[in-house]
């Protein structure tokens, strides 16, 4: 079972690709954690990956390819994966799927996570962090014991400039150009599946595994 997850920042597409892994026995393959490891074990696609890392480029899409291309070849990836933060450009999509035709396989889901702007701004809105240990609350699901004073350190709780609405929004709309293209490229190739991500963890996982079976 080959699975991408598609969804905005925010929308938890995370924690559900991280259900699927579990549920199905299959990895959860995210860039990030594939960049890691590859530049820890010093491997080839690695050391190129960390030249353009170390320069503040971004990695080329067909390196990113290359490098998702090596970790589904691993054992541990013969019964399928799910793709977590990859592809997000069209360019990278046309990579993986002619790297994958050129195996004889494909993608056999591509799975939205569709939350509305507007849910995922009031989610952030709510977060609070300390600033002086770092721990994090949330008004509505995680809220300190003491309204805006840290459980841990009783420092003042603030909103931080990356929950703020005006920046969540301005993440979105990259979000959203990047990948309305890919939402249509994953419905032409047949394997786009939306599931409303604005209900809670457990009803979303639910909607996900009727639609893998
Ligand atoms: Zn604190």
């Amino acid at each position: 079972m080959k699975i991408i997850m598609l969804g905005a920042p925010g929308a938890g597409k995370g924690t559900q690709a991280k259900q699927i892994a579990e549920k199905y026995s299959v990895p959860h393959i995210s860039t990030g954690d594939i960049f890691r490891a590859n530049i820890k074990n010093g491997t080839e696609l690695g050391k190129k990956a960390k030249a353009y890392m170390d320069q503040g480029l971004l990695v080329p899409d067909e390196l990113t390819c290359d490098l998702v291309v090596d970790r589904i070849s691993q054992a541990d990836a013969v019964n399928g994966y799910v793709l977590d933060g990859f592809p997000r450009t069209i360019p990278q999509a046309e990579a993986l799927t002619s790297a994958l035709a050129s195996r004889g396989e494909k993608i056999d889901f591509a799975i939205d996570v569709e939350v509305p702007d507007e849910n995922i701004i009031s989610r952030m809105s709510g977060r609070r962090a300390c600033l002086s240990c770092g721990a994090t609350y949330h008004v509505e699901f995680n809220p300190p014991a003491k309204e805006g004073i840290c459980d841990v350190c009783g420092s003042r709780l603030v909103l931080r400039d990356d929950d703020k609405p005006e920046t969540v929004q301005k993440r979105l709309d990259v979000y959203h150009a990047q990948t309305q293209p890919l939402i249509d490229y994953y419905k032409d190739a047949g394997v786009l599946r939306t599931v409303d991500g604005t209900q809670d963890i457990q009803k979303v996982f639910q909607d996900i595994a009727e639609i893998l079976g």
